[in-house]
């Protein structure tokens, strides 16, 4: 049995990771200062013996005895990160450098959460590892953007200097079951605009592009890469190379809803890339690891969780209260 550390733990993905580390074996420490994260996502396993609930804020630092670390502790809807951008990247840097600090001194193994987000908005498509990206370094998404690439620095500084031992994966757009009902995505906000009969908002005309991944196949890629051969640090690429406008996915969700909703159009977002598709080539290779689950499944599961959650006005509530801005 390992003793796992996940930052970021009561998150999104971080919820789904524990479920699948827990029924794994392994025994978990989850840390969150439930910034975007919910009581509510981890509430099914408080009671485990193997699970070990810490609040914490990731800037400070925090000394533990563990075997492997997921830092995942940052805001990633574009809508949170924005509300308090220092906050975001304090988060994004000093969290990894604590979290760092904590694998250097426990000699623990560290897998950095990175994003498609450090390749900005892509001249070069789909998106290979080796890319360098093209991002806005002083504009609204920057505070995400750089903090992320800033941390992808930190880990390789630190395998290079103290040889700690590192992994980066490089997130593309994921969805699923407990994103946050007011999360801003765009996953979840047409899912509950659908459901609730209110208009479905398209930023720009809905041209722009992205791949979206089902939790599910992004976990199971993000424990692949926690427990590769040594000598393979990434960045690698994980997400779901099958690409839709951003249109489509509002057609699609009227559609599997049976909503009434019509689409209406808002401006776009500064800087919102155009497309983004994942290269998932060296995942393949690697890690053996593709995502398997169509994009149409995991919207039947995510509409399922939103429609129960939408049925039942208490827990709606205290996911409002738990949102951030
Ligand atoms: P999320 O907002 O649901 O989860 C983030 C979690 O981190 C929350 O529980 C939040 O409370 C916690 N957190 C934030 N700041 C913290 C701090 N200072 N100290 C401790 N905890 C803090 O988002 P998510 O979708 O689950 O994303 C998890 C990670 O994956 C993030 O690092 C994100 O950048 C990365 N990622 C996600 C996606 C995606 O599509 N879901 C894409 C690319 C990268
Ligand atoms: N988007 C949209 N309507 C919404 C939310 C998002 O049209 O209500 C668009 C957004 O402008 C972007 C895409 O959907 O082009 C994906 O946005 P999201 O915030 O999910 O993630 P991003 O990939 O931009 O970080």
């Amino acid at each position: 049995m390992k003793r796992i550390l996940i930052t970021g733990g009561a998150g999104f993905l971080g919820s789904h990771l524990c479920e699948r580390l827990l029924a794994a074996g392994e025994e978990l420490l989850c840390l969150d200062n439930f910034y975007t994260g919910s009581k509510d996502n981890i509430r099914h396993l408080l009671g485990n013996p193997h699970f070990e609930f810490i609040r914490h804020d990731i800037i400070n630092p925090i000394y533990l005895e563990v075997d492997q670390i997921y830092n995942l502790a940052c805001p990633a809807s574009p809508v949170h990160y924005q509300y308090n951008p220092i906050k975001t990247i304090k988060t994004s840097v000093m969290g990894a450098i604590n979290a760092l600090g904590l694998a250097k001194r426990v000699k623990a193994r560290i897998l950095q959460a990175s994003t498609s987000e450090v390749y900005g908005d892509p001249e070069i498509h789909p998106q290979q590892e080796g890319y360098w990206g093209r991002v806005n370094p002083i504009g609204i998404r920057s505070c995400y953007d750089e903090g992320k690439r800033a941390a992808e620095c930190l880990m390789m500084d630190y395998h290079r200097q103290n040889h700690v031992d590192v992994k980066i994966v490089r997130i593309f757009n994921t969805y699923g079951p407990r994103m946050a009902v007011h999360d801003g995505r765009v996953v979840s906000n047409f899912i509950v605009q659908a459901l609730k009969g209110e208009d479905i908002t398209v930023y720009g005309d809905g041209s722009q592009t992205r791949s979206f991944c089902y939790v599910d196949d992004l976990i199971e890629g993000l424990i692949r890469m926690m427990n590769s051969p040594d000598a393979f640090t990434g960045p690698v690429n994980i997400g779901n190379p099958r690409e839709f406008t951003i249109l489509q996915l509002a057609e699609t969700l009227i559609q599997m809803t049976g909503s009434a909703s019509r689409i209406i159009f808002k401006p776009l977002p500064q800087d919102d890339p155009i497309q983004r598709r994942p290269d998932i080539t060296l995942a393949r290779e690697k890690l053996g690891w593709e995502p398997e689950i169509q994009l149409s499944e995991g919207l039947e599961k995510t509409i399922a969780y939103f429609r129960s959650l939408i049925g039942d006005s208490s827990r709606l509530t205290s996911k409002l209260i738990g949102s951030c801005p």
